[in-house]
């Protein structure tokens, strides 16, 4: 540029005769000051949501998948929000009608327990649901508004004044109508499945209020199961080593051995489960006993249970199923069934006792062989008429030893140990809490998984891979236990008759609750009486109902959501046009509110599904406080207390970043990474600022210039324009916001700064205010300005507004978001030009090379101190260097102005008086020292310079407009 000090400082400087820069566009962001400004602006202007209410075009919604109401703000959310903002902005530009209602999770566990730790023992013992339920909500209230704080800040446009809570009284009265429709529809029953319950506090327990202290031991059993019957397969075998299999012969004892950390749960056994992955051995000992166990513990079982084994022979896990075994305590036999992956070697003999009634794994391989899911506990942990002769027996107390000792006199207890091992406690009690089967509520999968599997099929996954993901989770289902013993949620609205089994639930206690609790919200549940709460016409029967205490599943809770939000709130549509999660969320929300939807409505609540990745650090690695890797958007945005370590970025780079990355998978996050990104905001706010400053003096509506008559450069320049605004269009239409990144990135410096302003700079400064080959160029500048405002605005939305606010000439829309999408003037395109410019262009930085090449060497300043000589190999270039002189604008398109030397010319044998020659892969570059004088003004070096002020040289074009 042409800053004075580069002028020789004896002579006069004509530098107040130069156009230079001219903007109050600040080349600092000062983002900590003049972001808040720019919100308050558009808060003022009603530039936000509002802007996309009134849109009169198709709908768009985006429907906001609720996070936790519990915790600062982490780069997850910013990855989550700020690309749903990207999207909703682009839209709203491009005239959808478009409203984002933000939403909350507020229900559940967690905020439950940080509600009680934060009570002393005495009030939380004197805490009723009611108390406890609203210090809840004061706690999620609380969270949200600090939440919400943040997501203003980072610019995320959305109704604020009224986002969607799961705690809100419209929400809940929603989420009853959608389980009331499942419930009607024949989805929903009631079913035993076992839950973590501690006998010494009666009640069951969630994971999070169970501990793992580190003494615990449990007396273990190697058990042996007699068998009653081989599969064929066997049989045939076990003949081969002759072993008699005809079991009414009654000799020989053949045996499946298995073993188990809890002897009490032996008497609910309906099966054993074997891995079908796992390889295992028949042998006998020296008593012809044949057992059968897993091969891996061959030597450790022979070690333990002091014996030596014959090996009969392997076999696979798959081939065990359909043996049958005597029951170890009832009279009757059992199958050994296919577990799963739980199965290992790691300890026991790879066969496992299966009570389905009082463990996880046991319980689904029990759903898979439809097993009976016996319960023989009751609450405070005795033993029931269903353990038979061990009924009343206390499995914290004397049921292990007793049924211990039985099975010695039954002579299948192969060993007892004392075995230590992880063993779940209750965090209240301190004491062993057991797997037991209690009567839980179910949706029935069954009942709408082959719907459910076709909606997946309906709906357009990104990435593709989503769709087997959620396709493969929502075939592998179970049935989904909706009911939760907790206080902290909406509860499952039935009625049980006092006394007896049955229940109350239909169409009329369901509408009369979803009427109330529209009304009062579901406190009203645990503070009303049962008269109350049932419809009028069971006034006088009420006495004989109680309310059911049981919470539904946070899941359900958010998987309401498409029924809360989308189909009530004013601009939004259902099925929403998209989700947009992370990828963890085809197990979580997009499955809850797929089931739901389907369940009720049979098709999915959604058109789109995209998703993203997990923030990681620098390295790779997961952001955790103990490795201090963690990056925390609000440190990003505001700087740190080390402004050096972590200075303030402001929310653009943070928006930039969010653009960058390639989201589709786990994304990096770091100091190194924040300062790339830092510079090339830098950059696209010097190239913004250089473009408004050059306009300071120019006004289009002013000016009448057509676009037939710019010069061959200009039509170039809007024909770029035009091709980045069709490739960032197509970026933004197909989330691609990295690729919108790195076009942005390029047309910035390639296109802009290293070519079309660096040319421009002796058009702008040097010519006569003005005169045509400046008014053209403000022409081109002002176009590339107002667009490229508007293609950043989804992202740089501070920045666009900025250059916006600053732009020196009356526009008609306030704020860059007003001016809607760019549309491209049909003559803007212009292929035949540039197809030549193309070989132009790489010439040119062929030529800058060897210039620069010949500047390190010290035998040039300036590259205005030169005149290049060229002779083409080609003739296809040489042929656009004639057509540039011969139809180009004579005071624009030269190509010597274009290299920013002082003379270009063809020619058609090489000189002999060159500085340097260089042979390019298109021809003969020279280079010569420029003949003449240099312009004391404009630098150029020509063979007639007229004398100016003080003895200064100046050119004729100079000396004219000095004049
Ligand atoms: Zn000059």
């Amino acid at each position: 540029m042409f800053e004075s000090k580069n002028h020789n400082s004896q002579k006069f400087s004509y530098k107040d005769s130069l156009n230079l820069l001219k903007t109050d566009f600040s080349m600092r962001a000062n983002s900590v000051k003049r972001e808040p400004e720019i919100q308050k602006f558009w808060a003022e202007n009603k530039i936000d949501m509002k802007l996309g209410l009134s849109n009169k075009g198709k709908n768009f919604t985006l429907h906001d998948g609720p996070p936790y109401a519990n915790g600062p703000l982490h780069m997850g959310h910013a990855l989550n929000k700020v690309l749903k903002d990207f999207i909703n902005k682009y839209k709203i530009l491009n005239g959808y009608r478009v409203n984002f209602v933000p939403g909350w999770d507020c229900h559940g566990l967690p905020i439950e327990l940080k509600v009680l730790q934060k009570l002393r023992n005495e009030e939380r013992r004197n805490l009723d649901v009611l108390g406890l339920r609203k210090k809840a909500t004061e706690y999620a209230k609380k969270q949200i508004s600090s939440q919400m704080e943040g997501f203003k800040r980072w610019a995320i446009w959305g109704d604020w004044d009224n986002p969607y809570l799961t705690l809100k009284k419209s929400y809940e009265s929603a989420q009853i109508e959608v389980f009331g429709k499942m419930f009607l529809k024949g989805y929903i029953f009631r079913g035993l499945k076992p839950v973590h319950w501690s006998p010494s506090s009666r009640t069951a327990l969630a994971e999070a209020e169970l501990e793992y202290p580190d003494e615990h031991s449990s007396k273990s059993v190697y058990v042996s199961f007699r068998i009653t019957s081989f599969t064929e397969c066997i049989a045939s075998k076990l003949e081969k080593n002759n072993f008699y299999t005809d079991f009414r012969e009654n000799i020989g004892n053949y045996f499946i051995l298995i073993w188990t950390t809890t002897p009490w749960t032996l008497p609910a056994n309906e099966a054993v489960a074997v891995n079908p992955k796992v390889n295992y051995v028949v042998v006998s000992d020296n008593n012809e006993n044949i057992f059968i166990f897993a091969k891996d513990l061959l030597e450790i079982v022979q070690e333990k249970l002091n014996k030596k084994f014959d090996l009969l022979f392997d076999i696979k896990g798959s081939e065990l199923e359909g043996i049958e075994y005597n029951h170890p305590t009832k009279d009757k036999s059992c199958p050994v069934v296919l577990g799963g992956d739980y199965i290992t070697t790691e300890s026991g003999t790879g066969i496992v006792h299966t009570a389905p009634g009082h463990g996880i794994d046991d319980f689904n391989t029990g759903l898979k062989y439809k097993l009976p899911i016996t319960c023989i506990v009751d609450e405070k942990g005795n033993l029931t008429n269903d353990a038979g002769i061990f009924k009343d027996l206390n499995v914290l107390k004397d049921a292990s030893d007793q049924i211990i000792q039985f099975l010695e006199d039954q002579k299948i207890l192969m060993l007892m140990e004392v075995y230590k091992h992880r063993y779940p406690y209750d965090w209240r009690t301190k004491k062993p809490t057991i797997f037991r089967a209690t009567e839980q509520w179910f949706a029935s999968v069954d009942g709408f998984r082959s719907a459910a599997l076709e909606s997946i099929e309906k709906v357009d996954w990104m990435p593709n891979s989503g769709k087997k993901r959620i396709k493969s989770m929502v075939i592998g289902r179970g049935d989904w236990c909706i009911s939760r013993q907790r206080s902290w949620g909406v509860p499952i609205p039935v009625f049980y008759k006092k006394n007896s089994n049955e229940i109350l639930i239909n169409q009329a206690t369901l509408n009369h609750i979803q009427d109330l609790f529209e009304k009062h919200g579901a406190d009203i549940w645990w503070s009303w009486d049962e008269q109350k709460l049932l419809p009028p016409e069971y006034l006088n029967d009420s006495k004989n109902w109680k309310k059911g205490l049981d919470t539904m599943d946070v899941w359900f809770d958010s998987g309401s959501s498409w029924a809360a939000v989308c189909s009530q709130r004013e601009g939004m549509q259902y099925p929403a046009d998209l989700y947009l999660e992370g990828s963890d969320q085809h197990r979580g929300w997009f499955q809850s509110s797929l089931l739901t939807s389907v369940a009720v409505n049979n098709k999915a609540p959604y058109k789109t599904v995209l998703t993203h990745g997990f923030a990681l650090d620098e390295n790779g690695r997961k952001m955790s406080k103990s490795l201090g890797n963690v990056v925390d958007p609000n440190i990003v945005i505001n700087g740190g207390a080390n402004q050096k370590i972590n200075p303030a970025y402001g929310v653009d780079v943070l928006r930039l970043w969010v653009s960058s990355v390639d989201y589709s998978v786990d994304v990096p996050i770091g100091s190194n990474i924040l300062k790339q990104l830092s510079d090339v905001y830098r950059k696209v706010r010097n190239t913004s600022r250089y473009l408004l400053g050059n306009l300071h003096d120019y006004d289009p509506s002013h000016q009448s210039i057509s676009i037939q008559e710019l010069p061959i450069l200009d039509k170039w320049m809007l024909h770029r324009l035009a091709e980045v605004i069709d490739q960032i269009t197509s970026a933004y239409e197909k989330y691609e916001f990295s690729k919108f990144f790195q076009i942005l990135q390029s047309f910035c410096v390639v296109d802009l700064s290293n070519f079309y302003l660096d040319i421009a700079k002796d058009r702008l400064y040097v010519s006569s205010p003005n005169q045509f080959r400046r008014r053209s160029c403000q022409f081109v500048l002002s176009k590339i300005i107002e667009n490229l405002a508007v293609l950043i605005s989804p992202v740089l939305c501070h920045m666009a507004e900025d250059i916006w606010q600053n732009l020196p000439y009356k526009v008609q829309e306030k704020s860059v978001f007003q001016r809607g999408w760019p549309s491209i003037p049909s003559d803007w395109k212009n292929l035949d030009i540039a197809s030549k410019m193309f070989s132009l262009r790489k010439l040119r930085v062929e030529i800058n090379k060897v210039i620069e090449g010949c500047r390190n060497q010290q035998q040039i300043g300036a590259a205005l101190e030169t005149e290049i000589m060229f002779l083409p190999y080609e003739n296809e270039l040489k042929e656009s260097l004639i057509w540039l002189k011969r139809s180009g604008n004579t005071e624009v398109d030269c190509y010597s102005d274009w290299l920013i030397v002082s003379d270009f010319s063809l020619i058609e044998n090489p000189s002999e008086e060159s500085l340097l020659t260089v042979d390019s892969d298109f021809g003969t570059i020279q280079i010569k020292k420029a003949k003449g004088i240099k312009c004391d003004r404009c630098w150029h070096f020509q063979e007639f310079t007229l004398k100016g002020k003080e003895n200064t040289n100046l050119c004729k074009r100079c000396w004219e407009i000095i004049k």
